[in-house]
């Protein structure tokens, strides 16, 4: 029997292990079954070049729950050790190593929490004790027992074990009894070893006898020692990597849309499987994430820093030994290794969506509206993915028809280039509350672009900064006449103060508050509507963008929404509208205008008498007979405005006009939708 002291000079630095890995106490189970399948692939590779001969026997690493002996124990039949090797690697190496590491974060705590392994001593994290016998595949070697209590005092003795291996004894303690549940380790080793390369049997498959569920005596082995990602892709089928996504995601539904086997030597070792998965809503997207391996042993399912950030939203398992496990991930970004590994991700992913695109476009075309989020994603955000994008990046028009980005440029060049020499991409980002002016631009044989995606608005900003020859216009931004802007200027016939007077007529029956309107006049054609209401391309885009980037103080999002009204002078109802205010307002109206006319050429002759004159030359009486003038235009022109509103309010046509101008663009509710309901049956009566 020996007996000593461990290689640590701290008196106790067990406790400080339990507080620093509080969080995650559950990681020894997977650095104790590592270690059983680590000594068993040893074992195996000694068998196979010969340095053991004779038959290996059975190699199942076992699990084994004693909830009366409150004990857990990991047992495989590695290579085992001898009583040397104990000292050197437990005694030594491995507590000096968790010294070390101790030491070197001591003040940094909370970086450290996570995700490092402290192999065979996490085991103290949960046990009051731990026990190993062993028994090296070595001849002659005696069976040692090790023991110790968490002190940094240990034993070990020679003792009897029948079989060569390993068995770790944890006496679970008592705040740690949680790990004495049987529900407890299958769902960490469902976690952390469902595809180590070793069969792990933990408790017995059951069968249904009689009714009831009854044990059998075969091990219920919990992992798959194959997964998919470690065969060749020659040896799979579409079927087994559809069947590899649902054993990794047993809850999503939906088949994925493609994958992408990766399988590099060099210049680092990774392989792993990536698909691109039918999202449904944003919640998935949260809960099922790419699983980072070591080796078949899982990590973690945070990959930011090791996956692009676009592909952080594809499912599927990327495994790689030389992935740095133990340390912060701030250190993780800053690994060349790692930057290395991103790169080549993208790259492969590119290449695969460019082979897929090239061999069938058809297919690529049937998945695009599912693909197109991540592929958006990617273009934002990593220049690379932009540049490989471009040849399968694809827009789909309102007939359903795709094109990549430079086919759409080619098919609008023709008739829909202005007089900058742009090329003017009109799109829609709601087909049906936008259809009425889809149709005028598609009467004009425009082409109309569906962009109703969550990243488009992005996407529209980022196309115009890369392709400088091309604007885009959503299709209600203008009348269609002015969508592109051509050289002929389009003049309106109705004189400016026939607009003026019309002006307060429409502003008295617009919404307020919340939106701003302008009105505007246009020649139109008389089949156009009377009234259309359009919204400037480049505020509506400001407030978009500062909505979708959620900045709640921001100066545009703080803007009233403004629209323009469009009145078709060239419509008969607009022309009713200017007769009735014209035959009822005639005495009043002509009244007026003569009025203002006069005094305005008052102004004129004041003005007239100052010109050339510095404003101390000019005496007090003129400047009080022009502040005069200037009150009694205004006054007049109030006047107007009052009796042109006291007109609006009751001329249920101009009223009527421009509610189902409102009612086209979904801005009609509450109140104002119940009164032109009203107004509208009595219109009918
Ligand atoms: P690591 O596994 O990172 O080397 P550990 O602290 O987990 O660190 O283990 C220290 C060493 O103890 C291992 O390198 C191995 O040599 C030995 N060891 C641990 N567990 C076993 C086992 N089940 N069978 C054989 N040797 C083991």
């Amino acid at each position: 029997m020996q007996s000593g002291k461990i290689g640590v000079t701290t008196e106790n630095i067990f406790p400080i292990i339990k507080k620093f890995l509080y969080s995650d106490h559950e990681i020894f189970l997977r650095e104790l079954v590592s270690n059983a399948v680590d000594a068993t692939q040893k074992m195996k590779t000694l068998n196979s070049i010969g340095e053991h001969q004779g038959e290996l026997g059975d190699l199942t690493v076992r699990v084994i729950l004693d909830k009366k002996k409150k004990t857990l124990t990991i047992s495989d039949a590695g290579i085992g050790m001898t009583a040397e090797e104990v000292d050197k690697y437990i005694n030594q190496i491995a507590f000096s190593s968790a010294e070390e590491f101790l030491g070197k974060y001591k003040d940094k705590a909370n970086a450290i929490i996570g995700h490092f392994g402290l192999g065979f001593y996490s085991s103290f994290m949960v046990s009051e004790k731990v026990e190993i016998i062993t028994r090296s595949y070595k001849e002659g070697a005696p069976a040692v027992q090790w023991s110790c209590d968490g002190s940094p005092e240990y034993q070990l003795d020679e003792v009897t074990k029948e079989k060569r291996g390993t068995d770790i004894v944890l006496h679970i303690d008592k705040e740690s009894e949680e790990f004495l549940e049987e529900h407890r380790i299958n769902e960490l080793l469902t976690k952390y070893c469902k595809f180590l390369p070793v069969e792990i049997a933990f408790g017995k498959e059951t069968e249904w006898k009689d009714g009831k569920e009854v044990e059998t005596g075969k091990d219920r082995i919990i992992n798959e020692t194959k997964p998919a990602w470690v065969k060749k892709p020659n040896d799979l089928k579409d079927e087994d990597y559809k069947s590899f996504y649902k054993n990794l995601y047993p809850l999503v539904f939906d088949d994925p849309l493609f994958w992408i086997h990766l399988n590099v030597d060099h210049p680092f070792r990774l392989t792993g499987i990536l698909y691109f998965p039918k999202i449904k809503n944003n919640l998935e997207i949260q809960r099922n994430k790419i699983q980072l391996y070591s080796n078949q042993v899982f990590v973690t399912d945070s990959v930011e820093g090791i996956v692009p950030e676009f592909l952080t939203l594809l499912h599927g398992v990327i495994d790689s030994p030389d992935i740095p496990l133990n340390v912060s991930r701030s250190y993780l970004q800053s690994d060349s290794n790692v930057k290395k590994i991103s790169g080549h991700i993208t790259k492969k992913v590119a290449d695969r969506l460019l082979e897929i695109f090239n061999k069938s476009r058809e297919e690529f075309e049937k998945k695009w509206d599912d693909l197109k989020i991540f592929i958006q994603y990617g273009m934002l955000t990593d220049e690379k993915f932009y540049e490989r994008a471009q040849k399968f990046c694809l827009v789909k028009n309102t007939e359903g028809k795709y094109f990549t980005l430079d086919e759409y440029q080619e098919l609008i060049k023709e008739n829909q280039t202005d007089k900058n020499k742009k090329k003017v991409v009109i799109y829609t980002n709601d087909e049906k509350a936008q259809y009425s002016y889809i149709t005028e631009a598609k009467a004009k044989a425009y082409d109309v672009l569906v962009m109703d995606g969550q990243l488009d608005a992005h996407f529209i900003n980022h196309l115009e900064q890369k392709l400088d020859s091309v604007s885009f216009v959503r299709v209600d931004a203008e009348v269609v006449d002015k969508l592109i802007e051509k050289d002929d200027v389009l003049v309106c016939s109705l004189p400016a103060e026939e607009q003026d007077e019309l002006n307060p007529v429409f502003q008295s029956h617009l919404p307020s508050g919340k939106v701003n309107f302008h009105v505007s006049f246009e020649d139109l054609s008389e089949t156009s509507s009377p009234m259309i209401i359009t919204q400037n391309e480049f505020m509506r885009r400001m407030k978009d963008m500062s909505a979708i980037s959620g900045g709640s103080a921001s100066f545009y999002g703080d803007l009233p929404d403004s629209f323009t009204l469009v009145v078709n002078t060239k419509h008969p109802l607009i022309n009713r509208i200017i007769e009735d205010k014209n035959q009822q307002l005639n005495d009043s109206l002509s009244q007026l205008r003569a009025e203002i006319a006069s005094k305005e050429t008052e102004k004129g002759s004041l003005e007239k008498l100052r010109e050339g004159k510095k404003e101390e030359e000019i005496d007090q009486a003129e400047k009080d007979k022009m502040e005069e003038v200037n009150q009694a235009i205004e006054a007049l022109k109030n006047k107007k405005a009052d009796e042109l509103k006291a007109f609006a309010k009751e001329h249920d046509l101009s009223k009527q006009l421009i509610d189902l101008a409102l009612l086209a663009n979904n801005m009609l509710e509450g109140e104002d939708l119940n009164r032109f309901v009203k107004r509208s049956l009595d219109l009918i009566k």
